[in-house]
């Protein structure tokens, strides 16, 4: 039986992932439930799943998660923090922690499970465009094992060769025979617009993802595609993958999760359904496949697939964001900061749409002129870099 703690599991990836385990009792037991404010999910997945620790993020939220699951008489360890998170992700009786707090907020948790080496199913990819090389070196040291959830990577993940899929973040692409990664994107709600439109739509309709059901947060970044730049960057980090070796595709029907192109001409897609439940389901009992709950695909009512390429003038974020990829670890980790304060506000309703991207590439031209010269990163740095890019986010939002 599978022990697992799951980093957010009060958000989409923590349902799909609770719907998994649902549909295999037998094989998996919930030890510990991390999550940020929601104390009502919280009390509920408490009285289903019965853990044996339920983390909040503050000391308010975990005062009532303790009320109410004292008046339920639940048997649960409530505590709160970051400390605590880290700490449940890395006990000893847990062996698979699932990686989907979102943002920043959970890369300290998923480096706790992955210095004590843990299955890593990592959701959470801003954690690795955070951290990049530190990340992947901790995993070799620690011997952990990391499995690619994000739904792009787990299918160029079940795309190669089997060899190379326990070999995250340092793989040989060109000796396995692969000449591309093609990286998937449906584009998002706005790939039909007049870019002229953009800089009026709401937060409600950046949200309306056409083809997945996702949090807030991955929902406007798959509408500025700055969520397939932090894909681009996270793709680069997993599959240790050149410039050369890294496209990006647009494919509406998201039908096809991501290709594998292989220099005899061969390409091998995976597609399915698009329901987070089976890329979660390929990392949760690897390489055992499990029955993840998901409709079978049917062929004779999917109609078109086509495929575009992409439109930088719609998507100034993504172009950013695969820049910030070759500039350095010092970009790419200011450039998530930048965008999760930009994204905040959009969706507070204090800046435009459009204003996302201005945000970010002010942040990012300003910590580029003044880090050039860095070429070694620690925790501690990489954490400043995020502090100071927030800073000036909030400087320029100010500014704006
Ligand atoms: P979500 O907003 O639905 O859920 C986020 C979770 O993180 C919640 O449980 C929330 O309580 C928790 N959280 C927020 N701040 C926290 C904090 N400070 N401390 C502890 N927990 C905190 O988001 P989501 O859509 O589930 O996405 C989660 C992660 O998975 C993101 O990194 C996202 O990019 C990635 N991801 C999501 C999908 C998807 O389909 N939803 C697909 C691929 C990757
Ligand atoms: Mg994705």
């Amino acid at each position: 039986m599978r022990k697992l703690t799951i980093l957010g599991a009060t958000g989409s990836i923590g349902d799909s992932t609770l719907k998994v385990v649902a549909q295999n009792k037998e094989q998996f037991s919930i030890v510990a439930l991390v999550a940020g404010r929601n104390v009502t999910k919280m009390r509920q997945l408490c009285e289903t799943w019965r853990p044996k620790y339920a983390v909040m993020a503050t000391a308010d939220a975990a005062k009532e998660l303790k009320n109410q699951c004292q008046e339920l008489k639940l048997n649960v360890e409530v505590l709160y923090g970051e400390e605590a998170m880290c700490q449940v992700a890395a006990l000893d009786e847990v062996d698979t922690v699932m990686a989907a707090i979102v943002g920043a907020a959970g890369l300290l948790p998923t480096m706790a499970a992955v210095k004590a080496g843990k299955r890593i199913l990592l959701a959470n990819k801003e954690a690795l465009v955070m951290s990049g090389q530190l990340f992947i070196d901790a995993v070799e040291k620690y011997g952990a094992e990391l499995l690619p959830v994000d739904s792009e990577h787990n299918a160029i993940f079940q795309c190669l060769p089997a060899d190379i899929q326990t070999k995250m973040g340092r793989c040989d692409l060109s000796g396995a025979g692969v000449s591309h990664i093609l990286l998937t994107g449906s584009g998002g709600p706005f790939r039909y617009s007049d870019v002229s439109t953009l800089s009026s739509v709401t937060p409600e309709q950046a949200i309306a993802h056409p083809n997945w059901s996702m949090g807030p947060k991955i929902s406007v970044d798959s509408a500025t595609m700055m969520n397939k730049g932090l894909e681009y960057i996270e793709a680069r980090w997993l599959f240790n993958a050149s410039k050369e070796q890294l496209k990006v595709l647009i494919h509406p029907q998201s039908v096809i999760h991501s290709m594998v192109q292989y220099k005899d001409g061969s390409v091998i897609a995976q597609m399915g359904e698009p329901d987070m439940a089976t890329p979660i389901s390929v990392t949760m009992n690897y390489p055992q496949r499990i029955d993840a709950g998901v409709a079978p695909l049917d062929f004779t009512q999917l109609g078109e697939l086509t495929f575009l390429d992409v439109d930088f003038a719609r998507y100034p974020c993504l172009k950013l964001a695969i820049d910030a990829c070759y500039e350095g670890q010092h970009a790419t980790t200011s450039l998530n900061a930048a965008n999760e304060v930009a994204v905040d506000a959009f969706l507070k309703g204090q800046i435009r749409f459009t204003d996302i991207a201005v945000v970010n590439e002010k942040v990012l031209s300003n910590v580029c002129a003044a880090n050039s010269s860095l070429h070694s990163y620690d925790l501690e740095t990489l954490l400043e870099l995020d502090t100071i890019a927030r800073k000036q986010a909030q400087q320029v939002l100010k500014e704006h």
